[in-house]
């Protein structure tokens, strides 16, 4: 963000895919929205104009009947009023992100003002990342800022390839976008000891590649939630009806090699709270996660697990938390998940560095009010996720090359 951004029109490449209320199109979490406000104001600030770019949603997957593109579902205008509050100035609108309409509304747009462009993702091109529909876009602004960090794992024409057509003075992340990178790599690469990854959510398979690198970077790898039940059964337990990854279990017993072979200390849920269905009203108990007999499945972590996990938390130096540790969204399969919040926002307290990421474990954060309780909230979930495990985001090399 080091540019001359005065009298520049600055192509300024957002995540507003925001959460709306069916029917009435109210925003109900802006957090992606209010993420983008300190690099617009510092560009309004330094005597720039702020060309606004976003996709909402799919909308080319949900047409119309009729073939048509749902635009009242779908258009970014939902957002105008929002952001212009968030602002405080006015927000103006372009029905088109591409065309006379974005080019008449960019050549009338000064200094200081706000231009929003149609939903990205109303033109085929943007999620091929096509270099026409990126070339007309970059044609409208003389820099251009990627601070959309929630796709900057894609290669779509508005998040990576039209930075072909700025030069390194022209270009740059925005600071939603530096923070992230800082933040991942402060985990990645300086890690202050012990450190620990705490791991949960559905599916091993969405989990075993930052499982595999955290290897190389924590000294303790804690695994909760429904994956856990693919490692209890690949060392021999009985998970009854548990979520389990069948074809995933010599990956878990891989990665449980590896660790041993690394010095990494994995743990696994003692014990779980049971349920004799997936529902809110099912009957529950308590059981050792590794003998759960048919009929029965692990739907949270047990008290013994919770004790457990906090016990490693607080001596931590570096956290990371992705993935909730059991079906947080029902009450009853909560308590695990707000257990291990609480001891990441404790271990904070006492000195040490927090990096929450990944959409379920940042909505428990935010259920129990402690977002701001830990050192570094991601915006991004799967594109940090993929940061975290060493891929190179399209995204970012864009920005860099
Ligand atoms: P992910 O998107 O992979 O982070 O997975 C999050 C989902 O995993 C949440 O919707 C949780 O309800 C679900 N989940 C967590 N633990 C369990 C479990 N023990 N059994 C079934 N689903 C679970």
């Amino acid at each position: 963000m080091n540019l001359d951004f005065k009298n520049k029109k600055v192509l300024v490449r957002v995540d507003f895919n925001v959460p709306l209320e069916k029917g009435t199109f109210r925003i109900t979490d802006d957090t992606r929205m209010r993420a983008a406000v300190p690099t617009i104001q510092h560009i309004l600030k330094a005597g720039g104009a702020v060309i606004l770019m976003s996709h909402f949603d799919r909308p080319l997957k949900k047409l119309n009947a009729d073939g048509t593109i749902n635009v009242q579902q779908y258009t970014l205008q939902h957002l105008v009023v929002h952001l212009a509050k968030l602002l405080s100035v006015s927000v103006q609108f372009a029905d088109n992100c591409l065309g006379e309409s974005a080019q008449k509304a960019v050549a009338a747009l000064k200094s200081g003002e706000v231009l929003l462009l149609e939903n990205t993702r109303f033109h085929k091109g943007e999620e091929k990342g096509d270099v026409e529909m990126a070339k007309s876009l970059a044609a409208l602004g003389d820099i251009y800022i990627n601070d959309a960090f929630g796709t900057a794992h894609r290669a779509h024409a508005s998040t990576a390839t039209m930075a072909q057509f700025f030069d390194k003075n022209h270009k740059s992340f925005g600071f939603l976008m530096q923070a992230e990178i800082d933040n991942a790599n402060r985990l990645l690469n300086d890690a202050k000891k012990p450190a620990v990854a705490i791991i949960g959510g559905a599916k091993v398979s969405d989990k075993i590649m930052i499982l595999e690198r955290m290897l190389h970077v924590v000294d303790a790898l804690i695994i909760g939630g429904a994956m856990a039940y693919t490692f209890i059964k690949a060392q021999g337990g009985e998970i009854g009806n548990s979520l389990c990854e069948l074809d995933k279990l010599d990956a878990a017993k891989d990665l449980l090699e590896k660790a041993k072979a690394k010095g990494v200390q994995i743990y696994l849920p003692a014990d779980s709270i049971v349920a004799d269905k997936f529902a809110a009203d099912a009957r529950t108990g308590v059981m050792p996660s590794e003998c759960i007999p048919v009929n029965w499945m692990g739907l949270d972590i047990g008290s013994q697990a919770i004790t457990d996990f906090k016990k490693v938390i607080l001596k931590s130096k570096t956290i990371l938390w992705n993935g909730p540790m059991g079906v947080f969204e029902m009450e009853k399969f909560a308590k695990g998940t707000k257990s291990i919040a609480q001891a990441v926002a404790k271990a904070t307290s006492k000195g040490a560095f927090s990096l929450v990421g990944g959409g379920d474990s940042v909505a428990a954060l935010t259920l129990m009010n402690l977002s701001d309780q830990v050192s570094y909230v991601s915006t991004g979930g799967g594109a940090m996720l993929e940061f975290l495990e060493g891929k190179e985001l399209p995204g970012i090399a864009a920005i860099n090359a």
